[in-house]
């Protein structure tokens, strides 16, 4: 099959068109087999056709579709019950995508100010190599000028401050200031985690302040780490105000939140915000599903043990081959190297190799396999890197 010249350019696929998927493994036409190791850039965290998700969305499938923020769905009362009692938070708002919910997320924490009679905090802070999605607020959120050139004047109201720079944090805040928004793990920035004694420094900095904390825990969320958001590794000492998720809490279907205590979500009442497809009854099925899926101490346990295995692998290949790889980064199952030669050819090099994985700023090599995987697909993708880093040698070395 070929291209299609109707399409945006704002990708480009490789020629392999998968058309079906199976736990870790994808299948093109002609049936052969690839090593999936970047789950849809850490959305299949279940891996492909989970039987309780398939089973979710067919049963849902011949009820009710779409019935629009105008009607009750107990599903999505259901879905937000199990977000409340396993987080910090008391209200949920539904997305159909990380970037909404990480709008939402920005538009909770300026509405909390201004409903507690500071109309003038609006600033934001950020972090460097942040990603918070791709529409016009996310990428000024983000900061990244290479997504930000040619779409308009800067937005006013995002500070971008170096990555976990505690002084540099305090120096910025002023009388504007409103929240403070990060990323607990950096996906896209180059996988990288912030200590834990980082984001309880800044959730006592909020509070000196009076600013709300808000994380993104939209790709390092969902069990990716190990807990259920990688900010419970604090144990209740980091909560923040606002938290974006999305990715891997829908399991494939597109499912995005917003959540919040009932301080923070004080300010959105009706009129304030909304979506048409949010917490739709598809959603909220499969949302439902995986929920109940990715909160198994068994499947928290499995990537635990499987990011102890892989990271003890990765360091083996590390010292294997130094000209290759820099450093090995990353927190549970969001696994990073970054590489003396070029990621994105070292990615292609392994995709032809049978092994899918993605690559991040900083020149890192990225993968966030499903959280189903076991040793033996773990064995596998490192007998692949290995082959791959010993053919990217002979590459030329990695020049920005
Ligand atoms: C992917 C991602 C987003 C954006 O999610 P979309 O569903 O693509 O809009 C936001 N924040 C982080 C941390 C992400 O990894």
């Amino acid at each position: 099959m070929s291209a299609n010249d109707h399409i945006y350019n704002c990708y480009a696929p490789p020629p392999q068109e998968f058309v079906r998927g199976e736990g870790v493994y994808l299948y093109t036409e002609d049936g052969d087999k690839y090593l999936d190791f970047i789950a849809g850039i850490a959305v299949n965290g279940l891996g492909h056709g989970h039987p309780a998700l398939l089973k979710a969305l067919k049963d849902q499938a011949d009820k009710v579709w779409h019935l629009s923020g105008m009607f009750r769905v107990q599903d999505q009362f259901k879905l937000a019950d199990k977000f409340c009692a396993a987080t910090f938070a008391d209200k949920v708002f539904f997305t159909n995508s990380g970037a909404e919910a990480v709008e939402a997320a920005i538009k909770t924490a300026r509405r909390c100010q201004f409903v507690e009679g500071h109309p003038d905090r609006y600033e934001i802070l950020t972090s460097q190599g942040a990603f918070h999605g791709r529409t016009i607020a996310t990428i000024n959120a983000g900061g990244n000028p290479k997504y930000m050139e040619g779409f308009g004047p800067v937005m006013p109201g995002f500070i971008n401050l170096p990555f976990g720079d505690l002084d540099a944090m305090k120096a910025a805040i002023n009388e504007k200031t409103a929240a403070i928004l990060l990323e607990p793990v950096q996906g896209e920035g180059g996988v990288r985690a912030l200590p834990v004694q980082f984001l309880k420094d800044v959730r006592a900095l909020c509070d000196e302040h009076g600013l709300l904390l808000v994380y993104d825990e939209v790709q390092c969320g969902a069990g990716r780490t190990g807990k259920l958001f990688a900010h419970q590794w604090a144990d209740g000492a980091a909560d923040p105000d606002i938290m974006a998720v999305a990715k891997g809490m829908g399991g494939g279907f597109p499912l995005g939140a917003c959540l919040a205590t009932e301080r923070a979500a004080a300010g959105m009442v009706i009129g304030t915000h909304g979506s048409t497809y949010g917490g739709g009854p598809l959603a909220m099925a499969v949302g439902n599903a995986v929920f109940d899926e990715v909160t198994r101490p068994e499947l928290l346990e499995n990537v635990i043990k499987m990011s102890n295995y892989m990271n003890q692998q990765f360091e083996a290949l590390k010292d294997a081959h130094p000209d290759v790889v820099e450093d090995v980064r990353g927190k549970g199952l969001m696994c990073g190297m970054k590489l003396k030669k070029k990621a994105l050819d070292v990615r292609n090099l392994a995709r032809d190799h049978n092994l899918l994985v993605g690559n991040a700023g900083d020149n890192v090599l990225r993968m966030v396999p499903p959280l189903i995987l076991t040793e033996d697909n773990v064995r596998e993708a490192i007998a692949i890197l290995d082959k791959v880093f010993t053919q990217a040698k002979e590459m030329d070395d990695f020049e920005a």
